[in-house]
């Protein structure tokens, strides 16, 4: 008999996955586990079962099952690591506590009680765990490099069951002055870095205000900018050579990091502020909301409208057209007593099984 999805969500638990962020793997750091356990409960489903070695010691983990006649393919897709800490792993109150129990390990014990429950008659089924999503989104970067490339794939982020269909992207960037250190007893041999910041907090505030009346994209609030860090000066005597201004900038699907870079430059045509390169950008998505795997999940979920996820996750990095849909509360995710309610697990299992019905039935 089919193990119970609360069980295979337990062992998931128990099996410590920590993303080991730029470190090496170890005991607990890591996929290798995770991936191990997912290739023999697949194996033992009739997946054929491949690894994806991304970096040394961390594999993506892909199962394929087939159907009898041709038809499209659908993957099922979910990371395999978690954030640090978090309590040990135990059922209470109708949930299941530990860490990653909601991100999202949930998702990835409901994707093998759906394969328990339902085979495809057509076209193929994909199981895929992926890693590194909390860091470098490595595993679905490699996906989107090499394949599989499928039809649809749905991912089980924490969404309380919601059909969402894009998220925002975000681009970190600096915007830097110089000027000319100097004694303060005489500040007008210097060069102030600081003042010559001020016209240009002036014009990024102005720059934040234009982007806020700019419309969002269906569900997706418009895109926002802000200055969250300002940094400048070493010693109150001395007239500071250097100040750097810190940006977040969220963007809407059809946005580029280069077009924001031509944005702000054209903001601060006038002042002293250089825009240096973006650091660190994650990339929006959007996925037609008309798709036949939104129409299912939504036939599955009797669901709302779908709608636009609040975080960042590897969604737009997979190469493929994304929804996301998965149990548990983004508000557990990554916290002190992170858990997940049984009873979204369950559904969530028996809407994954209604979906691969519907779309490979
Ligand atoms: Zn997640």
């Amino acid at each position: 008999m089919a193990r119970s999805v609360v069980d295979l969500l337990c062992d998931l638990v128990r099996i410590p996955s920590v993303n080991p962020l730029d470190g090496p793997v170890g005991p607990g750091v890591g996929e290798a586990g995770v991936a191990a356990f997912l290739a023999e409960e697949l194996g033992g489903r009739g997946f054929e079962v491949r690894f994806q070695e991304v970096a040394p010691g961390r594999s993506n983990v892909v199962g394929r099952l087939r159907g009898a006649a041709p038809g499209p393919r659908l993957m099922l897709a979910g990371h395999m690591d978690t954030v640090p800490g978090g309590p040990a792993p135990r059922v209470e109150g109708g949930c299941v506590h530990g860490r990653g129990a909601c991100d999202m390990k949930a998702a990835l014990a409901a994707y093998l009680a759906a394969a328990d429950a339902v085979r495809p008659r057509r076209g193929e089924l994909l199981i895929a765990g992926v890693v590194d999503e909390e860091h470098r989104m490595l595993g679905a970067k490699h996906i989107g490099a090499v394949g599989p490339w499928v039809d649809w794939i749905l991912i089980g982020e924490p969404t309380d069951l919601r059909v969402c269909i894009c998220s925002r992207g975000r681009v970190l960037a600096r915007v830097r002055t110089r000027g000319r250190a100097a004694h303060s007893s005489f500040p007008e041999r210097g060069d102030s870095a600081i003042y010559r910041m001020a016209p240009v907090l002036a014009a990024l505030e102005r720059h934040a205000a234009e982007l806020q009346r700019r419309p969002g994209l269906g569900p997706l609030p418009g895109p926002r900018l802000n200055v969250g860090r300002i940094s400048g000066g070493g010693a109150t005597n001395v007239v500071p050579d250097e100040c750097v201004a810190e940006i977040d900038r969220r963007t809407l699907p059809g946005e580029t990091v280069a077009g924001v870079v031509e944005e702000l430059r054209a903001a601060l045509a006038g002042t002293d502020g250089r825009v240096e390169e973006p650091h660190w950008d994650l990339r929006s998505f959007e996925t037609d909301p008309d798709l036949p795997l939104v129409v299912a999940l939504r036939d599955a979920l009797e669901a709302e409208p779908p709608t636009g996820f609040p975080a960042g996750t590897d969604a737009p990095y997979f190469g493929s057209p994304v929804v996301l849909c998965g149990p548990g509360s983004l508000d557990q995710a990554h916290t002190e007593d992170e858990s997940v309610p049984i009873e979204q697990v369950e559904r969530a299992a028996r809407a994954y099984a209604a979906v691969i019905e519907a779309l490979l039935g």
